[in-house]
Order: structure tokens, then sequence, then C-alpha cells
């Protein structure tokens, strides 16, 4: 399930299905459509059902999230095996909800606060140490919405405004050790398969590589290799990109991706990802082995 066949990730997952010998096809989740209340339930595409599927690989970005679960789900009750499943995918990419499930089964994370409409700033910022801290909505991807606020003054003013928004938001501890870096370590199944530190560019914190960060191969401890699988262990994820800054008290979560892009990881670290992805489903994709088949 992919919006557009000409994306890396999309196009390098059919090559390396194709090399090992399957046939794959690529399905934009938003023209899929279907009859939940049919007794045989089937997902239509360009007017026939797509049926006979071993597995579905979801790319579901996340302006898609709702419509493209909600398909998921319905391959999902035909049986086929999902990569990572429609529940898992929700689950990660409510970004509470998730740092909310990782923290309490004592995943690392820097120290955050949330809030909508916080009558006490003040006392806010006092929870998560006060500044330098990180603003981020809820709502943002790839950087955007994430601020750094270096005084209370700054902090104070940034909260209004998001107050203003009517939006949902964070406030962290600013890991400033990390030094604008950040690892992003891919797991599939209970293995790291490769690992990559970002760096931001010169006076960015963020090490987004859509803003301009650069990527490198790097070796992991061992506290950040097991943080990143079990963390994609909570969230319920087959394959994860498991995000971390490296805190003076080890790995701290920041976030698990359930789309994780391939281009960064496959170039900075010449890994075949996207054959270890097929790989992992020759070895596990079995008709109706969904925990949330149905439910859920
Ligand atoms: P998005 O999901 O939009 O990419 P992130 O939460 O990953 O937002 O933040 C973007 C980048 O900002 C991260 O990759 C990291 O480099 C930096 N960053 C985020 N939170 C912190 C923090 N608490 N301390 C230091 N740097 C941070």
């Amino acid at each position: 399930m992919s919006r557009n066949s000409k994306l890396y990730s999309t196009r390098r997952l059919v090559e390396a299905g194709r090399e090992r010998g399957h046939e794959m096809q690529v399905v934009d989740h938003l023209r899929c459509y279907m009859n939940i209340a049919s007794h045989q339930p089937a997902v239509h595409y360009k007017g026939v059902p797509l049926t006979g599927f071993d597995a579905v690989i979801p790319r579901i970005g996340a302006s898609a999230t709702f419509y493209g679960t909600a398909v998921l789900r319905q391959f999902e009750m035909t049986g086929v095996f999902p990569l990572n499943e429609s529940v898992a995918i929700s689950r990660s990419r409510d970004k509470l909800r998730s740092l909310q499930l990782l923290s309490r089964r004592g995943i690392g994370m820097p120290v955050t606060g949330f809030a909508h409409s916080p009558d006490d700033t003040d006392d806010l910022l006092a929870l998560v140490g006060g500044a330098p801290v990180v603003i981020k909505l809820i709502e943002g991807t790839q950087g955007v919405g994430v601020v750094l606020a270096e005084t209370k003054q700054a902090a104070e003013s940034v909260i209004d405004a998001f107050r203003g928004l009517n939006a949902n938001f964070l406030v962290q501890e600013f890991i400033t050790e990390a030094r604008g870096a950040d690892i992003r370590a891919f797991v599939i199944g209970n293995k790291v398969v490769a690992a990559m530190r970002r760096q931001g560019k010169e006076g960015e914190f963020r090490s987004n590589l859509h803003r301009g960060g650069t990527a490198q191969v790097v070796k992991l401890t061992p506290e950040e290799r097991s943080t990143a699988i079990r963390s994609a262990g909570i969230m319920g994820l087959n394959v994860a990109g498991v995000d971390m800054l490296r805190s003076n008290h080890g790995p701290v979560v920041m976030e698990v991706n359930s789309s994780p892009g391939l281009e960064g990881i496959e170039g900075a670290t010449g890994k075949n990802v996207a054959g270890l992805i097929i790989g992992f489903i020759e070895s596990n994709a079995r008709p109706g082995k969904t925990r949330t088949r149905g439910a859920g």
C-alpha cells in the first residue's frame, strides 16, 4: 500500500520482492473502496476485488492514517498478513499515546509534559525542569512545529501562541548533549538491522534529513539496541524506525515510526533493508496470522 509507486521506499520494496521471486503490486490506499457490511470482506481497486495476496506492506503517510488504516484493517479481515498491523500503526501515530505506553514500560525518554490550554504555563515549564525546552505540536512531522525555546520568556510566548491555535502540544526537556544529532534504529522483528546517526546542519538542533541534516552509519551500544527493540515491541510493530537521542543518562526515545523511510538508512549504511523486510515476510506471513483480525 503506497500512494506513489515512484517513491524510493516503494520502488525498493517492489524491486526487492521481485528479485526474490514474488509478484508485487502497488495499491494506492486512498483509491481503494470496500463493502464493510459484506459477509465476504474484500478490498476493491479500480473495479476489481484484490484477492490472492499473501501479505500487505503498509506505507501509510501521516496525512492518510485514518483511511489507510481502515483499508489495512479490511485486508486483515480477509486474512492477509500485514507487515505492521493497523492497530499498531494507529497507536504509533498518536504521539501522546505512544509516549505514555513507552513510559509505562520503563523506556527512557526526555522529561515530557503535554498540554492543550494550560492556565499555568509557569507550572507546566517547572514540571519539565524549566528552559531550555523543546515545544512540539502533536500533529507535526519532519520537524515542522518543533521549536527550541532557550529562555523562559521564549517558552512562554510559544506556549501562548500554541494555546491560541487550539492545538495539543508537548513540552520536553532539551537534550543539549545530543548536539543536534539523533539516532535512527531500523528494527525488523526483534533485531536492529541498520542504524544511522543524523546530524542537523550547522546551527540547527533538528536533525531531520528533510531539513538538511546528514546521515552516517553508527554503531549502537547494547543499551541503545535493546531500547529500540523493546520500543518497537511495545508498540506492536514488526518493522519500525526508532528515533533516539544520546543523553547523559542513556538513550531516550523521541518517536517510533511505523513507516520508516528506506532511502536515508540504505544510503547511510549500504544495507539492503528492503530485502530484509521481504525476508521477514517470507518467514512470518501465514494466512490469518493477525492478532487483531476482525477486532481492535
Ligand atoms: P518530527 O517527528 O516532526 O521529526 P521530532 O520530535 O523527531 O519531530 O523532532 C525533530 C528533531 O528535533 C529530532 O530529530 C531531534 O534532532 C530534535 N529534537 C527533538 N526533540 C528534542 C529534544 N527533546 N532535545 C533535543 N533535540 C530534540
